[in-house]
């Protein structure tokens, strides 16, 4: 089998696009869509991340407000900026880049932003309510990666998904949209044995791990649907965590790497700060 391309730069651009449109309507409203994003230090990722992000508002047609703040910044400096931005009117949504540096408690900074201004989902209120099955800010990458299985309309329900990686931003939220989707899921991270016999047995198999090529064509089931979330830094170039070559010739399904999940995680973070500026704006007459 040789896999069909879950392409993720395609399904982006139509969501930016329909993001767009709806801004325009908004500014006709008075509202022009505001996303604060907050970088603390000079990682070179992070920076790349920023660059995107802000890229995309200003192409949706958003107000970004970019704040770049030095690596000593203090913990009680960077709660004072979120505080303010928690109450600026123009500001629908608040991004903190993270990694923070370490001496800065990213769980403290995270909890203090309005959860309605979350629009990375990272708040606890927020990731509460995804457990619970309410409607909630829902983490951009997770988000896309579940916006990419549905456009190909790949079946869910009872069917075997299993995650490699744990972390709070992709691996658990991602499980929990799997499981309202009534899929049997399972989660395996570094303490797991035979980790390869679970990601044999995976209909969707979801690679989220932060090693180049973790995921070896012979861990791959024939006609499974494959989502490689991984981004890695090569000499060579962008290189997710699964070997594409090798699993595109077992799966039915694949995510590219660069052009599958990351231009979604982008796509949703403009999504839901639209939609958090079109709730605070008046109701149209
Ligand atoms: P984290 O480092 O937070 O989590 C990695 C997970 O992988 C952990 O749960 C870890 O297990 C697990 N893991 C590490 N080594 C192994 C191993 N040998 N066997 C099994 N599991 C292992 O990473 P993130 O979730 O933040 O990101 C994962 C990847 O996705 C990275 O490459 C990142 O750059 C990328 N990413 C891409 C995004 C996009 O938009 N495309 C967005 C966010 C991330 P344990 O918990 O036991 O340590």
């Amino acid at each position: 089998m040789t896999a069909k391309i879950l392409d993720g730069k395609k399904l982006a651009s139509e969501i930016k696009a329909d993001v767009r449109e709806r801004t325009e309507r908004l500014k006709e409203r008075g509202v022009t869509p505001g996303l604060a994003v907050v970088l603390v230090g000079e990682d070179p990722a992070s920076k790349v991340y920023v660059g995107q992000k802000e890229k995309g508002c200003s192409d949706a047609g958003f107000a970004s407000f970019l704040h770049r703040l030095p690596e000593t910044t203090t913990q009680g400096e960077l709660l004072a900026l979120i505080e303010r931005l928690n109450s600026d009117r123009t500001v629908h949504g608040i991004l903190v880049q993270l990694p923070l540096p370490r001496h800065i408690d990213s769980d403290a900074v995270l909890s203090a932003i309005r959860p309605e201004k979350d629009v990375d989902g990272f708040h606890p209120v927020n990731i509460g309510r995804l457990v619970s099955g309410l409607p909630s800010c829902e983490p951009c990458t997770p988000k896309g990666i579940m916006r990419l299985l549905k456009s190909a309309e790949i079946p869910l329900s009872g069917k075997e998904a299993v995650i490699i990686g744990r972390s709070n931003i992709v691996g658990k939220p991602v499980a929990m949209m799997l499981l309202a989707e009534s899929a049997t899921v399972t989660i395996c991270h570094s303490r797991t044995e035979e980790l390869a016999a679970h990601a044999r047995r995976a209909d969707i198999l979801i690679a989220a791990v932060g090693k180049p090529r973790f995921v070896t064509g012979d861990m791959v089931k024939e006609g499974a649907v494959v989502v490689d979330v991984g981004i890695n830094r090569l000499e060579e170039g962008l290189v997710g965590d699964v070997d594409y070559e090798a699993a595109a010739e077992r799966a039915s399904w694949i995510t590219p790497v660069p052009g599958g999940v990351g231009p979604m995680t982008i796509a949703m973070l403009l999504e839901n700060t639209l939609e958090q500026a079109e709730k605070a704006a008046p109701a149209a007459r």
